[in-house]
């Protein structure tokens, strides 16, 4: 007897568990499944993204259907369409042994006469996300009043994004006495209210510690100045180069940049938010899946239909604002037994959400630096020799051998090596040759404190005065320059004063409450694909005006690269107000900041910033 079949399932069940390839029943299988087939009972079961809760309520809800009726008898709610899809895919090749068991998905974005025409051939399970579910309820185009089941799948997330009202709703048009199944990751209070409100005295069930994160996973943090965070993240995926990641940002608008950056620095990389159609989050997905995206960039939201296996990193871009969101990020990893970890980006001053974290999800972060330039160049050679070594040889360039072997002849095999390896490692080394050190620390506060207009003390009270690498040749003026950073940032009229713009650099002054604000906002922020870069100027409140050279080449110069690979475009193209980031003038353009480009685009340019401005 296999353990599913010990566990009370049928034959035709057990016969398609088998053609899963599924061999033993995970925890919450293993603790759900039998009593949900004993007998009829209200269920919570908590357990972490990835344990396969799907077939814990799939497998019993299957058994449990009567096949003669075409009435539904099942309704499973779920917050995302993408999880819908997933459901029913599930539900679907679960049930491919029983004779007539109709699973249909209801969501939105899909044409609502459709779905309800699959319905109408009578459909015993429905699978549904919860708005378009109260939409085909209150058009009767579906009849949930004889259900016997109801599954609350993902309930913390559905309450999450807001779906309480809806669940209130579309519980209530169900018969009192069904059961109803609970399953989250996590319990808080509103599933709690949730359960108390609609369940009759559940059993319960909890895999592992409560709200904990996968024991799979391993948490790992690195401490970076807020500006470094893209640059050390092209150095986590440069120290891995098989990454086949999910990087979290809090923002779709984060999202869509980190995402256009990697693309632009010539990483495999895709974004996935809510802004985008669901054809493109469709395509995005597929990419994934077939791995074509290595680094998929995705808000909390959307990343909540992944289904994808095998994830080896998850990357916190940005901490979100809620621990539990933490544990689904990192529950995207080290799933189905694998391991998988969990890296998380923050600055010196978000070091204490690290600790409350490991309170919540009772696992130790480890404190990782980021690698330096040169271990980097040690990983990508280690990984080219092995990838050269596993190559299959291609009986397609034998004809070009003996010219080959001619031009090569003399080498020896010591040198060959040593000059094929040094082809490829040259550009990361390149490119990695005296970059400094991302890791927060004081000593790199005192580096960047001996720039000369940068890295000024940013004080707590007054005036602070700034430094912004747009000047007069991107077509601003003093009036335009105050205009663009008072929209930018949602500032007021009198907010931003001493507006000073020089040829290719600006100043300009606001009180010191709005610092923390300019700062956050001019973070890795582009104009025209450019970066428009706020320090805090080391001549602190100053009125602007004195003895300054002309900025000229240097800094400005900066924007003038482009990508070897772009060509054609024109050097004056550049700067200028009201372009929208994220157009199409943005792609191809260089940024003006050390480890701007990448080594996976090519060569790198490098430049340096010098003059004694005060
Ligand atoms: P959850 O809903 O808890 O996040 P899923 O139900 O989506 O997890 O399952 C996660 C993955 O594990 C899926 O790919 C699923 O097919 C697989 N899986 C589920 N149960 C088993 C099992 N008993 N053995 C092997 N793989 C399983
Ligand atoms: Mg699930």
């Amino acid at each position: 007897m296999t353990k599913f079949e010990a566990l009370g399932l049928q034959k035709s069940l057990l016969d398609a568990i088998t053609d899963m390839g599924f061999e033993t029943p995970s925890e919450v299988q293993e603790k759900a499944i039998p009593i949900l087939l004993e007998g009829e009972t209200d269920l919570v079961a908590l357990a972490q993204t990835g344990t396969g809760k799907t077939a814990a309520f799939g497998f019993p809800l299957i058994q449990k259907i009567d096949s003669n009726s075409r009435t539904t008898q099942g309704l499973i709610l779920s917050p995302t369409r993408e999880l819908c899809l997933q459901i029913t895919k599930e539900m679907q090749a679960y049930s491919k042994y029983e004779r007539n068991i109709n699973v249909v998905a209801i969501y939105g974005g899909a044409s609502i006469t459709d779905q309800a025409r699959q319905i109408k051939k009578g459909a015993q399970i429905i699978v549904a996300t919860p708005g378009r579910m109260k939409d085909m309820i209150s058009r009767r185009l579906v009849d949930i009043s004889n259900i016997d089941y109801c599954i609350l799948d993902e309930a913390d997330e559905m309450l999450n994004m807001g779906f309480m009202e809806d669940i209130k709703d579309i519980l209530s048009g169900t018969p009192d006495e069904k059961s109803t199944w609970l399953f989250s990751a996590t319990m808080p209070r509103e599933v709690a209210t949730i359960a108390k409100k609609f369940m009759h005295s559940p059993q319960e069930i909890t895999v592992g510690a409560k709200n904990s994160g996968a024991s799979t996973v391993q948490h790992e943090y690195y401490v970076v100045g807020g500006r470094d965070r893209y640059p050390a993240l092209k150095r986590l995926a440069d120290t891995n180069p098989d990454i086949f990641s999910v990087i979290f940002c809090r923002t779709k608008r984060d999202t869509q940049k980190v995402a256009e950056n990697l693309i632009e620095d010539g990483y495999n990389a895709g974004a996935l938010h809510g802004d985008l159609s669901q054809n493109q989050r469709d395509l995005v997905m597929n990419s994934f899946r077939k791995r074509q995206i290595q680094m998929l960039v995705a808000t909390d939201v959307a990343a909540r239909g992944i289904d994808v296996d095998d994830i080896t990193h998850v990357i916190n871009y940005q901490l979100p604002d809620e621990i539990e969101t933490y544990t689904h990020r990192s529950g995207r990893t080290g799933r189905a037994g694998k391991s998988g970890i969990s890296m998380v980006l923050i600055t010196r001053s978000e070091q204490r959400k690290i600790r409350a974290i490991e309170t919540k999800i009772n696992q130790k972060f480890e404190l990782k630096k980021v690698p330096s330039g040169m271990e980097i160049c040690g990983i990508q050679l280690h990984h080219l020799a092995n990838k050269i070594k596993d190559t299959e040889t291609n009986s397609d360039v034998d004809g070009y051998l003996p010219e080959i072997n001619e031009i090569l002849e003399g080498i020896d095999r010591e040198e060959l090596i040593k000059k094929l390896i040094s082809a490829e490692f040259t550009r990361f080394s390149n490119y990695y040759n005296k970059s400094k050190d991302l890791n927060s620390s004081d000593s790199g506060r005192d580096r960047e404190r001996s720039d000369d207009r940068r890295g000024g003390e940013i004080p707590t009270s007054g005036a602070v005065r700034y430094f912004v690498n747009v000047g007069e040749r991107d077509g601003y003026d003093w009036m335009s320059l105050k205009d663009f950073i008072r929209d930018t940032v949602g500032l007021g009229q009198e907010d931003v004063f001493k507006v000073d713009v020089k040829e290719s650099f600006s100043f300009f002054n606001t009180e010191s409450e709005v610092t923390q604000q300019i700062l956050e906002k001019f973070t890795e922020f582009k104009v025209d694909g450019r970066f428009v870069n706020v320090e805090v100027s080391k001549n602190p409140g100053g009125g602007g005006g004195g003895n300054r050279r002309s900025g000229g080449s240097g800094f400005g110069g900066g924007f003038k690269g482009k990508r070897s690979s772009s060509g054609g475009r024109r050097d004056d193209d550049r700067g200028g107000r009201g372009r929208k980031e994220g157009s199409s003038e943005s792609k191809g353009r260089r940024r003006d900041r050390s480890e701007s480009s990448s080594p996976n685009s090519g060569k790198r340019r490098t430049t340096k910033r010098k003059g004694d401005f005060f």
